[in-house]
Parts: structure tokens; C-alpha cells; sequence
């Protein structure tokens, strides 16, 4: 088990690609810190980890909130003693061509996706300099990286994190801490299933590995990125996207 005794916080984890990290996280050993905003999903999420042998706990937090994220960093310090794994994976959509875009929308994106990234790792980094260790993943998106039209707003978050991380990882580095990034293709989970069939034909046309990914391909990634094995790679990014974007 790779991660036995260690401790990862995993924000968005009570369903799609953050449940599945979450699941292989506790799989090898991690004490994992399950982070989102309904409860009772979360709830759910634990007991299947605790079920299948594992060791989660239930943290219900808007990672949009600052003080949400310091108060989450700190019972788990306070409970735990320390945080290895930082995996920043929540994120919304709220998609419009820019005509049409809300302000509302525009804001919802960035606070969730961009300052949520700030929040959690502000609130983890100070216990990870002071460790002279610790992994940061950050969920990024292969929008961020070719842009995608009627996602301005999703796009310009998933874009900032990755300025974010290769600016952290700089910062950190000298510390024996790494900051990276995974960037997604269209994998299927809810965020992904309301999509029109048109949309999804669309993008499975010029997908080379003609298949959209499943959320435990990603999840190998970020436990890639997490292991002994990552010890000399920092702010890169790792496209997990069949090639839709290379
Ligand atoms: P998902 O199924 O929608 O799950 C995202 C989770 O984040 C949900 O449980 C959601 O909770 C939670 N969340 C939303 N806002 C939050 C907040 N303010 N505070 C705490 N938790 C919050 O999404 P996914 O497809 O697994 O995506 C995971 C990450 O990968 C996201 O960052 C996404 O942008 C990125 N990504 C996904 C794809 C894809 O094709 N699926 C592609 C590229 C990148 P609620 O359900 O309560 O809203």
C-alpha cells in the first residue's frame, strides 16, 4: 500500500473523479479527508471506503469559502497532525456562449474553480513547509489548455490553474513540495452526462483513443503524481484526455 500513513484531503469527493480518487487514495492505505458541500453525499462516499477497509472522514465545506478552507486544514492538523496530499478536484460549469454569459455565472466559475485552488492550498501549504514535504494535485481541464467555445468562464479558471500551480510549485519547491496539475479530457461523470448527444458525438469524433475517459483513468494519474515514483517532477501538467488535446 503507497499510502499507508499518510493523509490526503480531497475536495469535491463525494461523487465523479473526486470519489474515485478518494476510493484509490484509501485503497492504498491514505487516511482519506472527504471535501464537498452535501453532507449526506459525503456520508455515503465514507462508508463505502470504510466498508471496502478503509479510513475516510466527512468534512462538508464550500471551497469557495477561505475561512470554510482554513477551518477544514485545521481539524485535520488538529486531528491528524499533519497533511501529505492535497488534491484540489472541485469544480462547476456554468455554460454560455460570452454573449449570453451572466455575471452571476462568470463569478461562480472563478470562485469555485480558481478560489477554491487558492483557498485549500493557502490553508495546507504553511503544515507542508514546516514538514519539508507534501503533494499538491491540482484538477485542471483540457478547456484550459484549447480553449472550448461556451466556456469562457471554465476555460479562464481552468487556464489560471495552471499559472497557479507552476507558480506554487516555484515558491515550494525548495521545500521538498510538489505542486501539478491534471488536466481531464471528457471523462464520463455527472458533470459530463447532461451533455447533448450531438456534443458528446462531436467530441468523440476527434477523440484518437475513440473512447471518453472514466474517472478512475484520472484517478491513476493524481495517485501517479502522489507516489514516491513523482519525487522529481513539479509544475507540469499531465493531460489525461485520449489525445483529444496533445
Ligand atoms: P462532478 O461530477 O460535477 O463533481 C464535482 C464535485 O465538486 C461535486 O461533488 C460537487 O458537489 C463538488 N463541488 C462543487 N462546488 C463545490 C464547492 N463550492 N465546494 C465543495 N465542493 C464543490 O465533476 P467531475 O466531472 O468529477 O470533475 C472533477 C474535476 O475535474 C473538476 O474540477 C472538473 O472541472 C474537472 N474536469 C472534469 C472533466 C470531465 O469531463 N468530467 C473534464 C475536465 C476537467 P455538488 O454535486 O454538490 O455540486
Amino acid at each position: 500500500m503507497i499510502f499507508k500513513d499518510k493523509v490526503t484531503i480531497i475536495t469535491g469527493a463525494s461523487q465523479g473523479i473526486g470519489e474515485t480518487i478518494a476510493r484509490e487514495f484509501a485503497a492504498e492505505g491514505a487516511t482519506v479527508v472527504l471535501v464537498d458541500i452535501q453532507k449526506e453525499k459525503l456520508d455515503a462516499v465514507a462508508a463505502a471506503i470504510a466498508a471496502a477497509g478503509g479510513r475516510a472522514v466527512v468534512q462538508a465545506a464550500d471551497v469557495s469559502k477561505f475561512d470554510q478552507a482554513a477551518a477544514v486544514a485545521e481539524t485535520v492538523l488538529r486531528e491528524f497532525g499533519k497533511i501529505d496530499h492535497l488534491i484540489n478536484n472541485a469544480g462547476i460549469t456554468r455554460d454560455n456562449l460570452l454573449m449570453r454569459m451572466k455575471e452571476e455565472e462568470w463569478d461562480a466559475v472563478i470562485a469555485v474553480n480558481l478560489k477554491g485552488i487558492f483557498n485549500f492550498s493557502k490553508a495546507v501549504v504553511r503544515s507542508m513547509l514546516s514538514a519539508r514535504a507534501g503533494r499538491i494535485v491540482n484538477l485542471s481541464s483540457v478547456a484550459g489548455a484549447m480553449g472550448n467555445a461556451g466556456q469562457t468562464n471554465y476555460s479562464a479558471s481552468k487556464a489560471g490553474v495552471l499559472g497557479f500551480t507552476k507558480s506554487l510549485a516555484r515558491e515550494v519547491g525548495s521545500r521538498g513540495i510538489t505542486v501539478n496539475a491534471v488536466a481531464p479530457g471528457f471523462i464520463s461523470t455527472p458533470m459530463t452526462a447532461n451533455l447533448p448527444d450531438g456534443v458528446k458525438q462531436s467530441f468523440l469524433a476527434i477523440i484518437p483513443l475513440q473512447r471518453f475517459g472514466e474517472t478512475v483513468d484520472v484517478a491513476k494519474a493524481v495517485r501517479f503524481l502522489c507516489s514516491d515514483d513523482a519525487a522529481y517532477i513539479t509544475g507540469q501538467v499531465i493531460h489525461v484526455n485520449g489525445g483529444l488535446y496533445m
